[in-house]
Formats: structure tokens, sequence, C-alpha cells
């Protein structure tokens, strides 16, 4: 009676980013966890139990599914875009990590998903063409120093830089600190490219200079992404300007 247990990336928005594996991962399922706004994406299977909980109980849900599964169950997490990228996946692996043994007998199944980072970068074009990285601005599980070192590291090394968790209402000041920061390192022309609500109806992207970024609204569901001194932008006339990083770069420039 070992059972299993999925966790399973929805996607940054609507069901044309759920992949088959994923869709096929929900279909095998007795029971869904996760949170609300996630389990109401996934459509309504008779004989499938839903349980519900709030975003910041990661831990205690992690347990719950793997106490389920370990009865035998065909259990299931849901996460929004990619459940190994700040989310449930390494919640799992924790509980595992130290839970009792009967936890390390469930069959574990990590199905990834379309992260935010991605979805954005499509849409402005090719800004993580080259090297990048990805921050989450929450100092809720680290403190605000060591974001603010990994912001400087990765500015000044010449990293693109994805922030995950710009804002919260409990994080208010944050992201004008962090722009601050990059500021010292990053010329004021340096685009970033905020996407909000990325794959669902009330979509928007917007570019802007490093020096106005501080000036464009961003809350929990926006991800932002900081261009290198590589970073190029291309205007068209009455299209959208694209964003790349180029392939090659031939000198240190950061
Ligand atoms: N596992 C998720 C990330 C969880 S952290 C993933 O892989 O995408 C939550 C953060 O992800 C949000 O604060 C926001 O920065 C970003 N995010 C999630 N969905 C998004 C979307 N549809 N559009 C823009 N940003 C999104």
């Amino acid at each position: 009676m070992s059972g299993r247990l999925a966790v399973i990336g929805l996607g940054p928005g609507d069901d044309r980013y759920l992949t088959r594996e994923a869709s096929d991962a929900l279909a095998a399922a007795d029971a869904l966890y996760g949170y609300g706004p996630y389990l109401d994406r996934v459509p309504v299977r008779p004989g499938q139990t839903r349980l519900a909980s709030d975003n910041r109980e990661e831990g205690a849900r992690a347990e719950a599914a793997l106490r389920h599964a370990a009865q035998g169950a065909a259990v299931a997490i849901v996460s929004g875009g990619d459940p190994g990228v700040f989310a449930m996946a390494a919640s799992v692996c924790e509980a595992i990590e130290t839970g009792p043994d009967s936890w390390r007998a469930v069959d574990i199944v990590i199905v990834p998903g379309i992260t935010a980072m991605l979805a954005v970068a499509a849409r402005a074009g090719a800004p993580l063409g080259h090297d990048f990285c990805a921050i989450s601005l929450s100092d809720n599980l680290k403190p605000w120093e060591l974001i603010e070192r990994r912001l400087e590291a990765a500015s000044s090394a010449g990293f693109v830089i994805a922030l995950y968790n710009p804002v919260s209402r409990a994080r208010p000041w944050q992201l004008a600190k962090a722009f601050g920061l990059l500021a010292r390192h990053l010329p004021k022309r340096t685009p970033v490219i905020f996407g909000r609500a990325v794959g669902r109806q009330d979509e928007s992207v917007t570019v802007t200079p490093l020096a106005a970024a501080q000036d464009i609204p961003a809350d929990m569901a926006t991800l932002i992404i900081v261009g290198s001194r590589d970073i190029r932008l291309i205007a068209r006339p009455g299209r959208s300007a694209l964003v790349y990083t180029p392939r090659a770069v031939e000198k240190v420039s950061a």
C-alpha cells in the first residue's frame, strides 16, 4: 500500500498551457490538493475529492497529501506554472526528508509545467536568450539581506534576472528597493518587462526602462524580467518592441 503522489504544474494560465502529461495525471488522481484558485482551474471529475488550502500552508499541504498517498491512494497536488519553481515540489521533498519512513515508499511523480518566466519572456521576444537567473523577492522564506546580495551579484555578473513574487500587501517597499539596487549596476535605459496574468484573459505586458520601472504597477500576479547590459530592444512601427538577449556575448561588459 505505498500509493502515489503526483505534483502537477498547471502552467501560468488557462488550459492551453496545460501539458498532456499534466492533464493525464490530473485525470488519474483520486484526490486533488492545492491552493484554492489553482484547484479552480481543474475541471471537476465525479469521484475525485478536492482539498483546498491556503497559499501559506505549503508544508501542511505536502504532509497531508503524503499521509493520504501512503494509505495507498493516487493523490495529486497542483501548482501554478512549474511545481519545481518556488512551489510545491520542493515542499513535498522536504516533507519526505523529515517525515516518517513510510513516505519514502510513496511513488513520487513531478509533472513539469510552463513557468511564468518563460511565458512572460515569450511575449516580449527572447530576453532569456543568454544567461539568466530567477530570484523570488519574497522574504517570507529567506532574509531580505540575502535577496539584496543576490540581486547585486546577479546584475553585476551580467545575468538577466526574472523576479518572482515581486510585491504583496505585507511587502510594499521591497520592489522599489530592488530596482534601486539594480540601477547601481545597470544603465538607466535597461529594458524591464512586466508580465501580469500572462496566459489569462486579463493578461498585460509592459516594457519600460529601468529608470521608470518603479512607476509601473506590479502585484502578486506579475513577473518582472530585468535586462542585462547585453539586452537589446528593437522598436517596430505599429507593433510592440522586441526585447532579446543575443546568443553571443563577446566581452565582459558587466
Ligand atoms: N510555480 C510558479 C511560481 C510560483 S511563485 C511558476 O512556475 O510560475 C508565484 C509568482 O509567479 C507570482 O508572484 C508571479 O511573480 C509569478 N506568476 C505566476 N503566474 C503568473 C502569470 N500567469 N503571469 C505572470 N506572473 C505569474
